[in-house]
C-alpha cells in the first residue's frame, strides 16, 4: 500500500475511533438523561399510589385527571390490580391500553428503557428489579413502547394488589433517533472530511518525496544524471532535496571524470601498441632486415615496451590510490623518508647534483600519515625534477619544521613550466609538453602524488616556476588534518 494511503488510513481510523467514542459518550449522555428522568417520575407515583393503599385502601391519583401532561411534558397512567390480577382501577387518562398480568415484569424485567433496543445479559437487565418486589417492563402498543413500573403491593406477608404506572416513550425515542441519526450523518461527513484533508496534505507532504522517487527512478533508467529536484520549503525534506541533488551533482562529474579516464587511458594505451604492432609487421615481413635496421626497430619496440609497463603501473597505482580506505594515522619521520628519496634520486640520475636541507637539525620532523606513500610522492617530484632540468644542474630538497607543520620543497634549475599549463599539471594524462613524452613520462605523476597529498589532508602545488626553474611544495600537518596551505587545491581530474 502507498505510503499517502497509509497515512490516511492510519489517520481516519485513529480519527474516527477517536471522535466516535467522545460523541457516543456525549449522545449517551443526553438520552439516557431522558429515560432515567422518566424511570423517577415512574417510581415515584408509583410509590405515592402504593402508600394511599396502603394507608386508606385506595389513592387519589388514581382518581385525578392527569389527562393534561406534568410540567416536563410527561404523561402517567396509573393502575391498581387486586391480588388475582384482575384490574381495580384506571386512572382517567387511560387510552385502553392493553392490560396484562401485573406480574409480568416482576419475573421478566426489561432492561432500561435507554438499552431497550439492545438485547442486554440478564444479570444487567435484572439490576432494575428492586427487592423483587418492584420492576420495570415494556408494552408494545400498536407500534409505540410504553414504559411501565409494577410494585407489589403488600402488607406484612400477604399481598394487597399491585400499583402499575405507564408512561409513553414515543417523545423520548423520537429524540433518540433524531439524535442518532444527527450524530451519525455528522459523523460520517466529518470522517470524510478528515479523510480527505489527511489525503490532501499527505500529498503535499509526500510531494518531494515523490518527486525524489521520480529522478531516482528517472536517472536508473535513463542514466541520466543531469537530472535535478525542485528543492521545496527547506525543512527535512528540503534538506534530502538539496543533499539528493548534490549526489547527483558529485556523481555527474564522477561520472564524466570516469569516462575522460577511461577514453584518456585507451588513447595512451593505443600509442605503444601502434609502434609495437607496426614494428612487429616489419619485422615479419622483412625477416632478412639489415642488423643495424633490425636494433634500431628492437630499441624502439624495447622503449615501446618499457613505456606500456610504466603506463599500466602508474594507472595502477593510481585505482589502488583512489581506492584507499581512511590512512592509518602512524607517525613517519619526514627526516628519513626524504632522506631515503633524495638517496633514490641520486641513483636515479648521477648527473643532477641532488641537495638535502633540513631544517631544524635533530627534529624527526615526524608528521601523521603513510610511509610508503609519503616516499612515492618525493619520488614522483624528484623524478620530475631531474626529469625536466638539464643534467649537471642542481635539485634541491629543503625540509623545514615549524611549530605546527612541515614544509616540504622541491626545486629544481629547469625551464619552468608554462602559465598555459600551469593549471592542468595536476590533471591525469597531462604532458606540457608532447614533445617531452620522449621523456618516457605517462602524464600520471602528479595526478599520483597530489592524490597522496590530498589523502593526508593537504594539497601539492607549485610554489614558484619559471625560467630559473620550478619550486613544488607541500605542507603537512604536525597533527594531521588539513594544513593551511591545503586550502589550495589544485583539481586533479
Ligand atoms: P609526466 O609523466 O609527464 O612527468 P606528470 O604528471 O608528472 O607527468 O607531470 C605533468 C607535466 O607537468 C609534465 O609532462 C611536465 O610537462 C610538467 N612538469 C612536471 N614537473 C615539472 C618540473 N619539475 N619542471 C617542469 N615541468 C614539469
Amino acid at each position: 500500500m502507498k505510503l499517502r494511503l497509509r497515512l490516511t488510513v492510519a489517520y481516519g481510523l485513529l480519527f474516527t475511533g477517536v471522535l466516535s467514542v467522545l460523541s457516543f459518550a456525549g449522545y449517551a449522555a443526553l438520552i439516557r438523561e431522558q429515560f432515567v428522568t422518566l424511570d423517577r417520575v415512574l417510581v415515584t407515583t408509583a410509590r405515592l399510589v402504593e402508600s394511599g393503599i396502603l394507608r386508606s385502601g385506595r389513592s387519589y391519583a388514581l382518581d385525578a385527571d392527569t389527562a393534561r401532561p406534568s410540567r416536563d411534558g410527561i404523561v402517567i397512567v396509573l393502575r391498581s390490580y387486586a391480588p388475582d390480577g384482575t384490574l381495580a382501577q384506571r386512572s382517567p387518562n387511560d387510552p385502553g391500553l392493553p392490560v396484562t398480568a401485573p406480574w409480568a415484569p416482576l419475573r421478566t424485567p426489561a432492561p432500561p428503557a435507554f438499552w431497550d433496543a439492545v438485547p442486554l445479559p440478564d444479570w444487567l437487565a435484572r439490576r432494575d428489579v428492586v427487592d423483587g418486589r418492584r420492576a420495570f417492563g415494556t408494552l408494545g402498543v400498536s407500534g409505540q413502547r410504553w414504559r411501565r413500573y409494577v410494585v407489589q403491593i403488600r402488607r406484612e406477608t400477604r399481598t394487597v394488589g399491585y400499583v402499575e404506572a405507564l408512561t409513553p416513550l414515543a417523545r423520548a425515542d423520537d429524540t433518540a433517533q433524531a439524535a442518532t441519526r444527527l450524530l451519525l450523518t455528522v459523523l460520517a461527513g466529518t470522517v470524510i472530511g478528515v479523510l480527505g484533508i489527511t489525503w490532501v496534505v499527505a500529498g503535499a507532504v509526500l510531494r518531494p518525496v515523490t518527486a525524489l522517487t521520480r529522478a531516482a527512478r528517472a536517472v536508473a533508467g535513463s542514466r541520466d544524471l543531469t537530472q535535478r529536484v525542485q528543492p521545496g520549503p527547506p525543512d527535512e525534506l528540503g534538506q534530502l532535496t538539496v543533499t539528493f541533488n548534490e549526489m547527483l551533482g558529485r556523481l555527474q562529474r564522477a561520472w564524466a571524470s570516469q569516462q575522460r579516464f577511461v577514453e584518456d587511458a585507451s588513447h595512451e594505451l593505443r600509442a605503444p601498441m601502434t609502434v609495437l604492432r607496426g614494428n612487429l609487421d616489419l619485422l615479419r615481413r622483412y625477416p632478412h632486415m639489415d642488423p643495424a635496421e633490425r636494433d634500431e626497430v628492437m630499441a624502439d619496440m624495447d622503449r615501446e615496451t618499457g613505456r606500456l609497463s610504466r603506463l599500466v603501473e602508474d594507472l595502477l597505482l593510481l585505482a589502488q590510490r583512489e581506492q584507499d580506505v581512511p590512512l592509518p594515522q602512524q607517525g613517519v619521520s619526514l627526516r628519513e623518508v626524504v632522506r631515503t628519496a633524495v638517496q633514490d634520486a641520486q641513483k636515479l640520475s648521477p648527473a643532477h647534483d641532488v641537495t638535502l636541507r633540513l631544517h631544524p637539525a635533530g627534529d624527526p620532523l615526524t608528521v601523521p600519515g603513510h610511509r610508503d606513500q609519503l616516499q612515492q610522492l618525493l619520488l614522483i617530484l624528484l623524478d620530475n625534477a631531474v626529469k625536466y632540468s638539464p643534467p649537471g644542474t642542481r635539485v634541491i630538497v629543503r625540509v623545514e619544521g615549524q611549530p605546527e607543520s612541515v614544509l616540504v620543497d622541491v626545486e629544481d634549475q629547469g625551464s619552468g613550466i608554462d602559465a598555459a599549463d600551469l593549471p592542468h599539471i595536476f590533471h591525469r594524462f597531462y604532458r606540457a609538453d608532447p614533445a617531452r613524452q620522449r621523456q618516457g613520462g605517462t602524464g600520471l605523476g602528479l595526478a599520483i602524488a597530489q592524490l597522496i597529498a590530498s589523502r593526508h589532508g593537504t594539497a601539492l602545488f607549485v610554489a614558484r616556476t619559471g625560467p630559473g626553474g620550478t619550486v613544488f611544495r607541500v605542507t603537512f600537518s604536525r597533527s594531521g588534518g588539513s594544513s593551511s596551505a591545503a586550502a589550495e587545491t589544485h583539481g586533479g581530474a
